[in-house]
Order: C-alpha cells, then sequence, then structure tokens
C-alpha cells in the first residue's frame, strides 16, 4: 500500500520504522544498564475494602527513571522487556525488591507483584518465588502474584502445574485483567485462582454504562458462585464504588483510593514512624 502511494511516503514509511525499530534497540540496551545503575523503582497502589475504604493490600508497579528520558511508563518499556527477553531479569529483580520491602512494612498488608507471561513460561518461577520469600522473609501468604491470561494460554498445561506449584508454597494467585481475553470463562474454570481482578476497562463506566454494568454484574456473581473474591481495578468515583459495593463487590482499586505511592510515601500512608528529615511531598499525586 505504500508502494503505491508514491516514493516520498515510501521513504518516509521506511525512515519511521527504522526509526521506531533503533528506538526499541536503544530502549532495550539502556533497560539493561538502567537495571545496574539502579534506575528502577516500584511505587505500590493501595488496594481497598469497597465499604469501609480500609487499605488492605499494595500492588507493586514498575517504574523507570530514566536520566534522559524522565519516568517512562511501563507501558513504553515492558512490551520491550517482553520482546528481547529482559523481561526475565527485569521481572526476578521486581519480585526480589517487592518482597524485600514489604517484609518492612510496618503493617502486614497483601503484596501484589505482576508475573509476565515469559517468567510463567520459562525458568523455574516457583524455585524463583520460594527462594526470594525465603531471602526476604516474607510470609508466603502475604504474597499474591498477578497473572494475565495471555500467560496461561500458551501452554496451559505447563502454566497450571506452574500456579499449582506457587499454591503449594502458600502464595497467592490472582487473575489480572480479566474480561479482556479472549476466553476469560473456561480460564476460571481451568485454573485454581485465589482472586479475579475485573480490569479497569469494565469498570470505568460501569456506572453509566448497561453493558459494562452487565459484565461486571455476572462477572460478580459468577465469582461467588466460584467462591472466588474479585477486585475492580481502575475505580475513580464514589458512583462507580457505589455501584460495585450494592452489586458484592468487596475489593476495590483505583486513583479514588490513590495513586501508587513511592516507598516514603507508602510507610507514611500504613503510619511508619517519619523520619526526621521528612517531609511530605507530592508523588503521583501524593494521595493516601
Ligand atoms: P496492571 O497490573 O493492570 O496495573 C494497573 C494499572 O492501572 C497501573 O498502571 C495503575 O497505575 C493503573 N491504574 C490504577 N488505578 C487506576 C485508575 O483509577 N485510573 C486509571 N486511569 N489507571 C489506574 P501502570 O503502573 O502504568 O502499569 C500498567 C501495566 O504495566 C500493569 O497493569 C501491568 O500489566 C504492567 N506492569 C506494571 N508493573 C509491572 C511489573 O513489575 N511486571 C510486569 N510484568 N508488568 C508490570
Ligand atoms: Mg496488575
Ligand atoms: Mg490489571
Ligand atoms: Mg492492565
Amino acid at each position: 500500500r505504500a508502494k503505491a502511494s508514491g516514493t516520498n511516503e515510501i521513504c518516509f514509511y521506511d525512515i519511521s520504522m527504522d526509526r521506531q525499530a533503533r528506538e526499541r534497540n536503544a530502549l532495550a540496551m539502556e533497560m539493561r544498564e538502567g537495571l545496574e545503575r539502579g534506575e528502577f523503582e516500584l511505587v505500590y497502589q493501595q488496594q481497598n475494602n469497597a465499604k469501609s475504604g480500609e487499605v488492605i493490600g499494595f500492588e507493586a508497579l514498575l517504574r523507570w527513571n530514566h536520566p534522559s528520558r524522565g519516568r517512562v511508563p511501563p507501558c513504553d518499556f515492558i512490551p520491550i522487556a517482553e520482546k528481547n527477553g529482559f523481561i526475565m531479569k527485569l521481572g526476578e529483580w521486581v519480585l526480589r525488591e517487592a518482597c524485600r520491602e514489604a517484609s518492612t512494612w510496618r503493617r502486614p498488608l497483601r503484596l501484589a507483584v505482576n508475573v509476565a507471561p515469559q517468567q510463567l513460561a520459562k525458568g523455574n518461577l516457583p524455585r524463583l518465588v520460594e527462594e526470594v520469600l525465603a531471602d526476604s522473609g516474607l510470609a508466603p501468604q502475604r504474597l499474591e502474584l498477578e497473572i494475565t491470561e495471555s500467560g496461561i494460554i500458551a501452554d496451559q498445561q505447563n502454566a497450571l502445574q506452574i500456579i499449582r506449584q506457587l499454591k503449594a508454597l502458600g502464595v497467592k494467585v490472582a487473575m489480572d485483567d480479566y474480561g479482556t481475553g479472549y476466553s476469560s470463562l473456561s480460564t476460571l474454570q481451568l485454573f485454581p485462582f485465589d482472586k479475579i481482578k475485573i480490569d479497569r476497562a469494565f469498570i470505568d463506566q460501569v456506572a453509566t454504562n448497561r453493558q459494562s454494568a452487565a459484565i461486571v454484574h455476572s462477572t460478580l456473581i459468577l465469582a461467588a458462585s466460584l467462591d472466588i473474591p474479585v477486585l475492580a481495578e481502575g475505580v475513580e468515583s464514589a458512583e462507580q464504588i457505589e455501584f460495585l459495593i450494592g452489586a458484592g463487590c468487596e475489593r476495590v482499586q483505583g486513583f479514588y483510593y490513590g495513586k501508587p505511592l513511592s516507598r516514603a510515601q507508602l510507610d507514611a500512608c500504613i503510619g511508619l514512624p517519619l523520619p526526621p528529615a521528612f517531609e511530605a511531598r507530592p508523588g503521583e499525586d501524593g494521595s493516601c
């Protein structure tokens, strides 16, 4: 199609593709150096009891503080890391760092950590998790690994075995981004998830759109009959919370309760005595 529309366009097209590829390569190389130079950081978003608002846990979310590009969001570098395999190393760093930090939280709240499809498919995730738990001293039942459907469809038998091994360690396993995969229902039937996280896409319009409301409603009914707890992601308004409580959803996570927090903000949020020089400063938004 580009060919038919003229030389200039071909040329432009090629350059831009080339530029994109080079940009990806540059990021891929910088990622390796960045990890060694300590440019990666975890921030933590609280998860709350829908009715009381009480904090029940935190999800670790990866950030890259790039020296010249500034803060690179995960959607810009995780797909690259997944493509070139670096996600294995990065994911291991996330797991170690998150467990190490959570073991020093003032309160023994749950820690949710995202696991990329490759981490489940390759390597030995159960052994890594076991080792990280031993090194950090984090109680296994405090750790919840978030897995997306794309992480389990490639090789279902293998994924099932890995999930069973993880659960045998006492670790919880959650299905992340529920509803965005193509066979969420059968996935639920096959895999012994401890929690379902309904994707933000359905929560966005849950209070205003009948289709979203119907999907969320039926997911909650299904999960209740399967005895699986549900958490709604991306809750931003009181109307959404009201709807979710009415529909029987007991856990929420979203900007309504707070944006992801730096470690210092998390400490302040869960009541660690502040170091003398500490001053409350806004992070990604600062609310807690
Ligand atoms: P996720 O695991 O579904 O994480 C939730 C994402 O939704 C986070 O984006 C969070 O900041 C955002 N979010 C939470 N509440 C709200 C809300 O009320 N409104 C809106 N608009 N957004 C909200 P983030 O941190 O940019 O992460 C995006 C995705 O990147 C994550 O989606 C996850 O798939 C991936 N990711 C992040 N950290 C890691 C990691 O350590 N390892 C792996 N493998 N993936 C990660
Ligand atoms: Mg997640
Ligand atoms: Mg999610
Ligand atoms: Mg997501």
